[in-house]
């Protein structure tokens, strides 16, 4: 390569192979383009972009098509990010389901098997079904595990990012220290990104979702339990030792609810989807809702989703509860919006379930109780990817990191889109 040719640009000071990389990014993020429009944004001489764009062409990361567009006065070749030309599977595991999906290399969902599949029936059973859904779709679209260029996959405990591996998760028995990552990576022989599930939501709505082009925002996932997801100047932030964001035992001013942790007045103790159920079942028993009564006498427990139902058919017990129980959330949000000014926050898991009126709980607290200056860009939103947000983020996590600067360069060096492991 002409070093020359770097002269020109010297913003754009990449080398040899990580040249094609940055070139690629440039496709990925801008495409459709022109050679043409590459040598003018890079600097690059027409001769070292079209060496470049040859290869990424022939290792299959960009695809050229003739543009018949008219009246863009762009007519010609147009180079673009190929995104059938691999695969990735996102694999989302929650507490008392599994669901594995097939997607392309937008993390676009292109199939999805779901079960009921419970977290406690321990890594070597959990493991096996996910190997089992995995082979089912690839076997349905004729895919063998070599057309699979990365696997993400998010799981409901704490989870070590580098070596994959969940540290003393909760509600997991029997998964502390399972190698999770590298058991997937020995079978299908790719790269593999394990991380919790709200780290992984965080991703799908960066992705897909509302945090598109939102470098600062936070998502909470109030479901089970409560936990959050930071992105900070456009990165997952995930903190000294991955724990950044674990937001559910942050301390409720004036709550004396004792926490199964030790301390007292923790959020996830009072607000989180149990803890939802069991102040409706107190309200039923103290003749707070007919409703809610008969619910209790017809299941034995209410749930979250019932709260939100009979919400929606106007019992006044469970309007209260909702609100409550978002005001409770916007305070810490307050809080955590104060410190970090985020643009976004965006509100996601089972507990969304309950209505526009936990929403604007949350937002009414929040907008009272931050500071004037860190409210004022601010948007609240509950998730827009609903319950393929696991899944969307799962293989949005895996694509920040297949195509990463370094690991497209290895590619290009490689002249193989499939990482050599
Ligand atoms: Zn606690």
């Amino acid at each position: 390569m002409k070093n020359e040719s770097f002269e020109k640009n010297p913003v754009f000071g990449w080398f040899g192979p990580a040249a094609g990389a940055a070139i690629f990014k440039i496709i990925k993020s801008s495409g459709p383009l022109s050679r043409a429009e590459i040598v003018r944004e890079t600097g690059l001489s027409k001769s070292t972009v079209s060496m470049h764009v040859d290869k990424l062409i022939k290792i299959g990361l960009v695809k050229e098509e003739h543009n018949d567009r008219s009246g863009a006065g762009r007519k010609g070749l147009l180079l673009s990010f190929a995104i059938d030309s691999g695969y990735i599977i996102g694999i989302d595991l929650g507490a008392s389901s599994l669901n594995v999906a097939l997607c392309n290399l937008n993390a676009g969902i292109i199939d999805f098997c779901t079960e009921e599949l419970f977290v406690y029936q321990g890594p070597e059973k959990v493991m096996e079904r996910i190997c089992y859904l995995t082979d089912q779709l690839l076997a349905k679209y004729k895919l063998e595990r070599v057309n699979i260029l990365g696997i993400g996959m998010g799981v409901p405990g704490p989870v070590e990012f580098e070596t994959g591996i969940p540290v003393s998760p909760p509600i997991m028995p029997g998964w502390h220290h399972f190698p999770v990552k590298k058991t997937l990576m020995d079978y299908y022989g790719c790269p593999v990104y394990v991380d919790n599930d709200v780290n992984v939501m965080a991703y799908g709505e960066r992705y897909s979702g509302w945090g598109k082009n939102i470098d600062n925002f936070i998502f909470i996932k109030v479901g089970t339990g409560i936990g959050a997801g930071i992105f900070c100047d456009g990165k997952l932030y995930r903190g000294s030792q991955g724990c950044a964001g674990d937001i559910g035992h942050i301390g409720v001013d004036g709550n004396t609810t004792p926490c199964y942790c030790g301390n007292k007045g923790c959020l996830e103790i009072i607000a989180a989807g149990p803890a939802i159920g069991n102040l409706a079942k107190e309200a039923a028993e103290a003749g707070k809702s007919f409703l809610l009564a008969e619910k209790l006498k017809e299941q034995g427990f209410i749930t979250a989703k019932d709260v939100g139902m009979l919400a929606e058919h106007g019992d006044l017990a469970c309007v209260d509860l909702i609100q409550k129980t978002g005001q409770t959330i916007g305070q810490v949000l307050a809080k955590l919006i104060n410190f970090f000014n985020p643009s976004l926050v965006v509100i996601g898991g089972g507990v969304t379930g309950l209505g526009g009126r936990f929403l604007a709980a949350i937002k009414e607290v929040v907008y009272r109780r931050s500071l004037p200056l860190a409210t004022r860009e601010l948007s609240i939103q509950n998730s827009s990817l609903g319950e393929s947000t696991g899944m969307i983020g799962a293989a949005a996590m895996a694509l920040n990191e297949v195509f990463s600067h370094n690991n497209v360069t290895e590619m290009v060096s490689l002249e193989n889109s499939r990482l050599i492991l």
